[in-house]
């Protein structure tokens, strides 16, 4: 690889290879993941092998302590089971009060019934599903989940509702006390709410029972034999078979951010967008790129021996600042024991890291992937800031290995003794980063350019995750089968350096959602409380999420636009204001999520070229549901694109397709399929680009290729429309057309016609 401009801007690297092996010392301290905590609260005090002696981390509804569980308790309510409700006594008010809407539920149930045998609207046929298919035998069981709906269905016998005149006395009283309450979709003509299944909801449970409780809509805490509207999964899109509704996980989210995987990503948009992509540090992957990351090193030292950086490693699969460690020196890697079976990335350090009351800080971002296809991201307009509590001095031997003062991860900082609880946003060691902008605004910053930038880092970093997620996609979302749609919240890590610049630590795919935080009593003795800032921040972006993602919403934007089909583009903000009887969330505060993607699509389409790489793979992946192309599949993809030449044989062919099929096999995480992976393909892309555009810089060769391949295949394609009607295709090749030719580069697989324009306008974004 040619010497590139390291992101500090100190570094220039090349490469050749070395191998040494020396210990360095140990970081961190172990303790459990909350993201993957299942158990119910324990109070009970576990030793994790730090040393430290901590709380179990509570997991579920029921671990917020006194005052916060009403509104779990409230929701349990809300469902609470339809023979449960025949089951309870007579007396208070929540009793009546739950009697009557379910009263209420079936009297307009059989009230909407009634209006359709005269002549009124029909319910969705969503709705009717269930009466046909569902077994006698399913009956009860549907009941004891809560499923009011289903209950409502059963025979007159069962004891559901009380009789007729009670029913239509106790309706009047359920309907007069949720007036204005919003409960059913008034403004859509519908008297359903939004189902929500958060069975599997994990950490985040909390957070998103508050924020249906505030949007009012319906939660079915174990689950429901029925499709729900909405699938709440805690951790992985695999939590279960979903064959419709929304789920909110994208397949392979997971592995795609996982900080190898991520880096892969990061370094080939690096390799085409140099300075577009200088906000994520330079990354080695260990163990296969060890030789070369020592040799780079020594150098970069060589020609500047004042030179002492500082590089640290972070195991691939590890979070919470787990198995991180600080080095100075590439010898100082530990080679032995873990590292050769658990792969990890070694990076630059920021060793300027921007500092608040002399602490380090980083910032976590939440942001919304809405859609794959067309893409869509919005950013919460506030995230999390959270701190080191030793001061911060720039790294040198001594220091190396004090966690407190280089990393900012809470669930270590927690442990330090300094840690600062507070219920302000804007003290302590979690604070709102709103607050933090304020601050450096009352300085003097430039807080709209630090906004830009950042917005500027998300959309960079999602486009380069899109190609490998499409590829994901299709393999568990095959076009024309049943499924899910996804959405997905993702937490970006960012550090600000001391010139304000934006740095990409890691993006999480399951970011906490807790909205507790463990309190020392006595030393050693840690209990679970409610966290203030972590609620204000965190249920608005599960709250805005949701509405975002209402499938009424989409459904009314859709009959609003007569008939068009909804883009994304539409403001969703534009009817949340206004008659609160028309409006169910007019009590709502103003969404918290904004619009990044594509509002300024026009900015970054240009910088989507792996994408359009990934729209030629998988055309020629052949079978569903896999995710690697056989030799048949490449050497048709070089056929229909017209790749082999006189210079290029298919058996030269084949040999590149076994060359770097099997060197990518042989770094792969994922064994399942044999085959060639879409970072192989994207290598064997840039060779043939580099084989065909000999003369030209590496970007304009790759997008040359590209506009290559669009054209001979748009070509095919209107050729197989057309063989029949006898009419010749009228497009004319890339390299005929005007050169500078704008390319749209979006997705899906635009055709293209003319070669890729390097100039493209870098606006601020505001
Ligand atoms: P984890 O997933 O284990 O939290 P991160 O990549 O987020 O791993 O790193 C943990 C912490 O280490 C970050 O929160 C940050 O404080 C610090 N850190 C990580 N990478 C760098 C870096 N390149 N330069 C400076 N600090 C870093």
């Amino acid at each position: 690889m040619a010497a590139a401009a390291s992101v500090t801007g100190l570094v220039t690297w090349a490469r050749s290879l070395v191998r040494s092996r020396c210990l360095g010392r140990r970081l961190s301290l172990s303790g459990p993941r909350p993201e993957a905590a299942t158990n119910p609260v324990n109070r009970s005090l576990n030793d994790h092998g730090n040393g430290l002696r901590r709380g179990a981390r509570g997991g579920g509804g029921g671990s917020l302590v006194a005052g916060r569980g009403s509104g779990a308790a409230a929701a349990a309510v809300a469902v609470a089971p339809a023979p449960a409700l025949s089951a309870m006594q007579r007396g208070s008010p929540e009793r009546e009060l739950a009697v009557a809407e379910a009263a209420a539920e079936a009297e307009e149930e059989q009230l909407s019934v009634d209006a359709g045998a005269a002549g009124e609207p029909e319910r969705p046929a969503r709705e009717e599903q269930p009466k046909a298919a569902l077994p006698v035998t399913a009956r009860p069981r549907a009941a004891e989940e809560g499923d009011v709906r289903v209950a409502r269905r059963l025979p007159p016998a069962l004891p559901l509702a009380p009789p007729r005149p009670v029913a239509r006395a106790l309706c009047q009283l359920a309907k007069g006390r949720s007036r204005g309450r919003g409960r059913y979709r008034r403004g859509s003509g519908s008297l359903w709410p939004v189902t929500v299944d958060s069975s599997k909801a994990r950490t985040s449970l909390d957070a998103l029972k508050i924020s249906l409780r505030q949007l009012r809509w319906k939660e079915f805490p174990f689950g429901r034999r029925l499709p729900c509207d909405i699938y709440w999964h805690g951790v992985s899109f695999r939590d279960s078979d979903i064959l419709s509704g929304q789920v909110n996980k994208f397949p392979g989210m997971t592995e795609m951010v996982r900080k190898i995987t991520l880096s892969r990503a990061l370094r080939i948009m690096q390799n085409l967008f140099p300075d577009e992509y200088n906000f994520y540090p330079r990354s080695w992957i260990l163990p296969e790129e060890f030789q070369l990351f020592v040799t780079e090193v020594r150098m970069v030292k060589d020609g500047d021996p004042t030179w002492k950086p500082t590089f640290i490693v972070k195991p691939d699969s590890g979070c919470q600042g787990d198995g991180i460690y600080l080095i100075k020196d590439p010898n100082d890697i530990r080679m032995t024991g873990t590292l050769q079976n658990r792969p990890a990335v070694v990076q630059e350090y920021i060793c300027k890291p921007l500092l608040i009351d002399n602490l380090k800080f980083d910032i976590r971002l939440y942001v919304l992937l809405k859609s794959l296809e067309p893409l869509e991201i919005y950013i919460a307009k506030d995230g999390l800031s959270r701190f080191c509590t030793e001061p911060y001095h720039e790294p040198n031997p001594q220091n190396l290995h004090h966690i407190f003062m280089h990393l900012t991860n809470y669930s270590l900082n927690i442990h330090s003794g300094k840690f600062v609880h507070s219920d302000s946003a804007s003290t302590g060691s979690k604070r709102t980063f709103s607050s933090i902008l304020c601050r450096l605004s009352s300085k003097g910053i430039d807080i709209k350019k630090v906004w830009s930038d950042i917005i500027s880092l998300v959309i960079k970093t999602v486009i380069a995750l899109t190609p490998e997620l499409k590829v994901f996609y299709q393999s568990d979302i095959p076009t024309g089968r049943p499924g899910p749609t996804c959405f997905q919240i993702l937490g970006f890590d960012i550090l600000l350096m001391k010139n304000l610049k934006p740095m990409l630590l890691e993006v999480n795919a399951n970011p906490s959602m807790r909205i507790e935080h463990e309190y020392e009593l006595s030393p050693g003795v840690f209990e679970n409380i409610p966290s203030l800032v972590d609620e204000e921040v965190k249920v608005a972006v599960i709250r805005d999420t949701l509405r975002l993602m209402n499938p009424l919403k989409k459904k009314e934007m859709q009959s609003q636009h007569s008939g068009k089909p909804f883009t994304g583009k539409e403001d969703l903000d534009c009817d949340l204001t206004g008659d609160p009887d028309s409006n169910p969330e007019a009590h709502l505060p103003s969404i918290c999520l904004k619009q990044v993607f594509p509002k300024y699509a026009k900015q970054f389409n240009y910088l989507r070229l792996v994408d359009r790489m990934a729209n030629l793979f998988i055309r020629f992946l052949g079978i569903k549901g896999t995710m690697k192309l056989g030799p048949t599949g490449f050497r048709t993809f070089i056929r229909n694109c017209k790749l082999s030449s006189s210079s290029l044989s298919m058996a030269a062919v084949d040999i590149l397709y076994i060359d770097i099929t099997r060197r990518w096999n042989s770094v792969a995480l994922d064994q399942r399929d044999s085959g060639m992976c879409l970072q192989a393909f994207v290598e064997a892309f840039f060779f043939l680009a580099q084989r065909k555009f000999k003369l030209l810089p590496l970007l304009e060769q790759v997008a040359s290729l590209i506009d290559l391949c669009e054209y001979h295949l748009s070509l095919l394609d209107e050729k197989r429309l057309v063989c029949g009607r006898g009419r010749r295709p009228q497009s004319s090749p890339p390299h005929e057309t005007n050169p500078t030719t704008q390319s749209a580069a979006g997705s899906p697989a635009p055709r293209i016609i003319g070669a890729y324009k390097l100039s493209h306008s870098r606006h601020a974004l505001s």
